[in-house]
């Protein structure tokens, strides 16, 4: 009716400018060597949305130069780590002050809720640029200069959990974003420049995988590559450090994350982190809950709960608050969560509710849910990076603990239920990285998931330095 045009045309103000679209190279914006460009599409419509400067491997050399300098020569790496905090929070004042232009870009960039982006993923960026600062009377010294390859799913959190742990620990770098969404990074590369951060610290060159990420992760003069990204560029940009300089790789990929639900558990509540798990940023997450075992205790009440809830989840613009989940960020992406749905049908799973793609223009798909699905069906193994919820029904806890682990993948994990035993047993047994009891997506600034001491550990050495003191009464 009326009243929801009203607020979606109030939303619509907020979308924002496109000020940023080159390279930011020494602290400059610069068009690419080649002078080359590439189209970015908006997802919620389809259409173009601004032509980004596409880098290459000149235009990675002149990056490394700039950070190579920055790094050997620059104030950086040298100042108190308490002085490098302060202009981190600096940074993190000015994203906070940006924050809804912020969130626009990445809306209309990526897909995020705006809404979503406004108060969880701006606010937590800033956040990893305030959690820590180095201390100074240690040994651990800054890797050098350090090439972050990031992907699309979450363009500005990847941008700061990589970017915030190696300013603080003194590294300079040159990041790469994914070219699905290039834009976020730039806006923030112009924020660290107003803060402060000298040039040459930080550098952002857009461009694509096969070129400029794979001149990043040749490069002989990058000290450290820290990637998120799928598995099987994961496996390339090892290579690369392998037959290059053989630079350390910290290396985060996908998943196929198994939620298990036992029958103690409230059927309402496990419902809803169901659908949490695995719809939310439309199942563009890593850590998705995509593959969700009921005990067949409530089994039946489980699936008939979940397609209530999965038709009562809105699918649409970005900018619409009432949304629940916005479009999948290309046309490549939309086309394959279809085939895997395709897939799941052709294997003999049944297919619950949704499936199909929604909306006239840009790349919608609806809330889609499985059951009978067999743990060796394309749809149980694979990594879909869509709202395809699978259900399967298991007996016991030992039954559920063996077909959780049947995955080459390890990356998260839930359990839902009310008994400590059963959460305490099936949190040691599963091979995962992060598990959560009675919760999904429930992140801490210091636990090791991309923040906190752990990350900061990434991008130090630890230098044994030697010498003795001959005025020392000891020697
Ligand atoms: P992707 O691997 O296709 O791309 C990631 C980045 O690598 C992009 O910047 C891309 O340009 C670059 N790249 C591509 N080819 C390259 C090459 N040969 N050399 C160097 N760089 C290259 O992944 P994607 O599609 O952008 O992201 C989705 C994947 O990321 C999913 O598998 C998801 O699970 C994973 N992911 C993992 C985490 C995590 O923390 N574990 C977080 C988010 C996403």
């Amino acid at each position: 009716g009326s009243e929801t045009k009203g607020m979606l045309e109030i939303q619509k103000d907020k979308m924002t400018e496109i000020k940023f679209t080159k390279l930011f190279i020494n602290g400059e914006f610069v068009d690419a060597v080649s002078r080359k460009t590439f189209e970015t599409t908006e997802p919620r419509t389809g259409e173009v949305l601004a032509s980004v400067a596409e880098g290459d491997k000149e235009d990675i050399d002149l990056a490394v130069k700039a950070a190579r300098e920055a790094f050997d020569h620059g104030k950086w790496p040298r100042l108190p780590g308490s002085e490098r905090g302060r202009i981190m929070r600096r940074l993190a004042d000015l994203i906070d002050e940006h924050a809804e232009e912020l969130a626009a870009l990445e809306s209309m960039d990526a897909g995020r809720l705006f809404t979503l982006g406004k108060i969880i993923d701006i606010p937590s960026c800033s956040e990893t640029c305030m959690s820590r600062e180095l201390q100074g009377h240690t040994l651990k010294e800054p890797i050098g200069v350090v090439g972050h390859i990031i992907p699309w799913n979450f363009p500005s959190t990847m941008f700061f959990l990589k970017v915030s742990p190696a300013l603080a620990a003194g590294c300079t770098m040159v990041v790469k974003p994914a070219e699905q969404a290039p834009l976020t990074a730039l806006f923030y590369a112009h924020l660290a420049k107003q803060a402060g951060i000298p040039d040459g610290v930080l550098n952002v060159v857009n461009g694509f995988g096969s070129t400029a990420g794979a001149a990043l992760a040749s490069h002989m003069d990058v000290d450290k590559i820290s990637f998120t990204g799928s598995t099987e560029v994961g496996r390339l940009v090892m290579e690369a450090s392998a037959k290059s300089n053989l630079k350390p790789v910290t290396l985060e990929m996908g998943g196929k994350s198994p939620l298990i639900i036992f029958d103690d558990a409230d059927v309402n509540v496990a419902t809803e982190l169901a659908r949490m798990a695995v719809f939310y940023n439309k199942g563009e997450i890593c850590v998705a809950g995509s593959r969700v075992f009921v005990q067949e205790g409530i089994y039946d009440e489980f699936v008939r709960v979940s397609l209530e809830k999965a038709k009562s989840w809105k699918v649409g613009d970005p900018f619409d608050p009432t949304v629940n989940q916005g479009p999948q960020v290309d046309k490549v992406q939309f086309d394959r969560v279809l085939s895997y749905v395709e897939h799941g049908k052709r294997e003999g799973a049944t297919l619950l509710t949704g499936g199909k793609p929604c909306g006239e223009k840009g790349f919608y798909i609806e809330p889609t849910i499985f059951t009978d699905v067999k743990d060796d069906m394309i749809i149980a193994r694979e990594e879909i990076f869509g709202p395809v919820m699978s259900l399967m029904k298991f007996k016991t806890v030992e039954e559920a603990i063996e077909r959780a682990n049947k995955t080459r993948y390890g990356l998260a994990a839930g359990i839902v239920t009310k008994d400590l035993n059963t959460a305490n047993r099936v949190s040691r047994s599963v091979r995962a990285g992060t598990v959560w009891i009675n919760c999904y997506f429930a992140f801490d600034a210091d636990a090791p998931f991309g923040r906190g001491m752990a990350a900061l550990d990434g991008y130090l050495n630890t230098k044994a330095v030697i010498t003795p003191i001959f005025d020392s009464p000891w020697l």
